[in-house]
């Protein structure tokens, strides 16, 4: 995670935001308390684990709602997700990369 003057916000939601750091290289995600930073691969590897949640997946049972637990391969830490949180992450996660390539073309 940077918060530096080289860390441009992508965007964001009431609950999540996307920003990119041009001195790490790296992604940020902040949704609601979790954060998360990747680098272009790994983000592709996190969009991808997104995309093949099946329903079968959201197993846990948290106040009547059906959640999945993603881990991060660094930590015993991870995401709690419903299905639109999933939705929602897929869909900030998309728009973040189409902001940053028109940001990237605009800078060139
Ligand atoms: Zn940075």
């Amino acid at each position: 995670m940077c918060n530096t003057q080289s860390s441009l916000t992508l965007n964001e939601t009431d609950e999540a935001q996307m920003s990119w750091c041009s001195d790490c290289q790296c992604y940020s995600l902040v949704y609601r308390s979790s954060c998360a930073s990747f680098n272009r691969a790994e983000l592709a590897q996190f969009q991808r684990v997104l995309d093949q949640l099946t329903i079968d997946k959201f197993c846990y049972d948290f106040l009547g709602q059906p959640y999945v637990i993603l881990h991060s391969s660094r930590a015993y830490v991870g995401f709690c997700l419903s299905q639109q949180d999933v939705s929602a992450l897929k869909r900030l996660i998309r728009e973040a990369l189409t902001i940053h390539e028109v940001y990237q073309l605009i800078q060139s």
